[in-house]
């Protein structure tokens, strides 16, 4: 092996070095790209569930409020209508003291038994009622304060978000001037290469070797296989699932 062709050698492997290296540097902004474009279908949705939950919070909250003045109503009207019942049999029994005939007597025991067992369906109205009435008052003001919190901290978050979604299109325009300028350093077929393992693969394109196989699909290589990876003079690709290999003396092993 003559002189100039050992130094050709070693160029190469520096060059394929930067390679590897500009393609993991590539493989970032493509992740970070794929993130941005997923976060313009999950951003809108996260801020979907959060205004729901608001809205959801509000409503629970007007329904508890409705429901309260509701009871307290029909308490008045309970309230009323006992007060009338009681003074119906307070009539009827004033109106024992003039009976005069055995059949006026049955009627108006009859009136006063109809009248009493109003008055006790009533009052078990009314107690329930009351009970309604104290559960939803105390109930109120804890619903009154989790929307309010809740209020608070998903609008927050809506905020925090709503910047996100207003900044996607300047974030990726500024990754892909990153990628623009990558790819004009990188060798149209190695390049094609990548761009093929991208489009078909989901997570990594570059991977480093791990205990003598594809850490991505875990495929044995060869010793022979390994020997170039090491050497690193060419772009070297996993036989099982194409993507690009790399020895890394921190990882690979
Ligand atoms: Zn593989």
């Amino acid at each position: 092996m003559g002189a100039n062709m050992k130094v050709g050698v070693v160029k190469e492997e520096i060059r394929m070095q930067g390679d590897i290296e500009l393609l993991l540097k590539l493989q970032v902004i493509d992740y970070d790209l794929g993130e941005l474009e997923r976060s313009k279908e999950y951003l809108p949705d996260m801020m979907g569930n959060l205004n729901s939950e608001i809205q959801d919070t509000q409503k629970k909250l007007e329904e508890t409020s409705a429901a309260l003045e509701e009871a307290k109503i029909t308490q008045k009207n309970l309230e009323l209508e006992v007060k009338t019942n009681e003074a119906e049999l307070q009539k009827y029994q004033q109106q024992m003291m003039n009976i005069k005939t055995n059949k006026e007597y049955d009627a108006l025991v009859a009136q006063i038994d109809s009248v009493k067992s109003t008055i006790s369906v009533r009052e078990q109205e009314l107690l329930e009622t009351m009970e309604k009435t104290d559960t939803l008052k105390a109930e109120l003001p804890e619903i009154q304060k989790k929307y309010e919190q809740l209020k608070e901290n998903n609008s927050r978050q809506l905020h925090i978000l709503q910047e996100k979604i207003d900044s996607i299109g300047d974030t990726i325009a500024a990754k892909e001037k990153e990628r623009a300028a990558i790819l004009k350093q990188v060798p149209k077929s190695t390049m094609s290469i990548y761009e093929r393992v991208h489009r078909g693969k989901d997570g990594a394109v570059v991977v480093p070797v791990r205990r003598r196989s594809c850490s991505a699909c875990n495929k044995a290589l060869t010793p022979k296989k390994i020997q170039e990876i090491r050497r690193n003079n060419r772009i070297n690709t996993c036989e099982s699932c194409g993507r690009l290999l790399f020895w890394d003396d921190n990882i690979s092993d």
